[in-house]
């Protein structure tokens, strides 16, 4: 009976890293005081032993882990909660008027959150803060269209989830981290590879001028172009394709996002930047963690490579 337990319990492990997409890794803690490792799943809070909360790889965690939960500190929950107060007080009118949906309170706690695991991530990020046209599209653009219907009242944690065809829509937290790495200014054209549910590629659009998005699961791409559509976004063009090669007759971009892990840097990516362009990437073993880079083009053309956080993303696959 034990046995089976066990066994049961490893093949819940085995299937939610299977099924997990774009979460982050960190292994130090928010003071910062101890390194020690740990895995971010599934809309847990930020592992912090200084308090207690802290997550571990148990087989036992793993069924925990599938059932959706927050904890966060208690000093920051107070705090967040204060500053919403302030805000709603401040902005009572005009935060009236734009609740164009009835999750905008969700939304706002998960830019609370997404605020806070940027300060706990920017040793190995670089950055502390989202500029605001990043807070501003995290603040609007409805996840919870872009997720199958059964899943809308999850669509504001914190966390990956699957959108079917064994493919997911990334956390939340991540895609506002790539789109602040990708410098996004408002002028700025940008091509995504791996265009999944079309969530990330409306958060681009809201912060630059024109974004070009790859998918190779044609019925994924199709359904992100509908989506993108209904939300009245006119500056997303979705392609069906392999976005390994790109999409030469944009080329060059501003900013280049690539969403699904390859085992290593495509060259025609690269290729593809201009001149003092961003490519924001996880490049890592299939199906295992990768390492979320940074890859900088100077004037002259040569591409600097920064290593920032460990992510883990469902593979990037070819054409046959
Ligand atoms: N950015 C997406 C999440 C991406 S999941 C979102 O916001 O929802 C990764 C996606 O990359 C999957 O949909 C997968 O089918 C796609 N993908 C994998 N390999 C690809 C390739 N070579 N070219 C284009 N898309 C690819």
């Amino acid at each position: 009976m034990k046995r089976y337990g066990r066994t049961d319990e490893i093949s819940a492990l085995i299937a939610f890293l299977a099924s997990d997409g774009a979460g982050y890794i960190t292994g130090q803690n928010l003071q910062g005081r101890r390194r020690h490792h740990a895995v971010r799943l599934a809309g847990g809070g930020i592992t912090r032993s200084a308090t207690g909360v802290s997550r571990r790889w148990t087989f036992g965690a793993a069924r925990r882990m599938m059932v959706p939960f927050e904890r966060r500190p208690h000093a920051v929950d107070v705090m967040n909660a204060l500053r919403r107060l302030l805000t709603a007080a401040l902005l009572a009118g005009p935060l009236h008027a734009s609740a164009q949906d009835s999750y905008v309170d969700q939304r706002q706690r998960l830019v609370d959150q997404i605020v806070f695991e940027m300060q706990a991530t920017s040793r190995d990020t670089g950055l502390d803060k989202l500029r605001d046209s990043v807070l501003r599209a995290m603040r609007t653009v409805p996840r919870h269209r872009f997720v199958p219907p059964e899943l809308a009242a999850e669509s504001y944690r914190d966390r990956p989830l699957p959108i079917g065809l064994g493919q997911t829509i990334s956390q939340p937290f991540i895609v506002a981290l790539m789109t602040e790495l990708l410098d996004p200014r408002p002028d700025a054209r940008v091509l995504e590879i791996g265009t999944g549910s079309g969530y990330q590629a409306a958060v681009l659009a809201e912060c630059v001028a024109k974004v070009y998005t790859i998918e190779i699961v044609a019925p994924l791409g199709e359904r992100a172009r509908e989506v993108l559509n209904g939300l009245g976004y006119k500056n997303v063009e979705v392609r069906i394709g392999d976005g390994y090669k790109g999409w030469p007759e944009a080329a060059p971009f501003d900013a280049i996002i690539v969403t699904a892990a390859p085992d290593h840097i495509p060259q025609p990516l690269v290729e593809q930047l201009a001149p003092k362009g961003r490519m924001v990437i996880p490049v890592g073993s299939r199906h295992g963690i990768q390492d979320l880079l940074v890859i900088t083009k100077d004037a002259e053309g040569r591409a600097v490579t920064k290593r920032t956080i460990a992510v883990r993303f469902v593979p990037l696959t070819r054409e046959k």
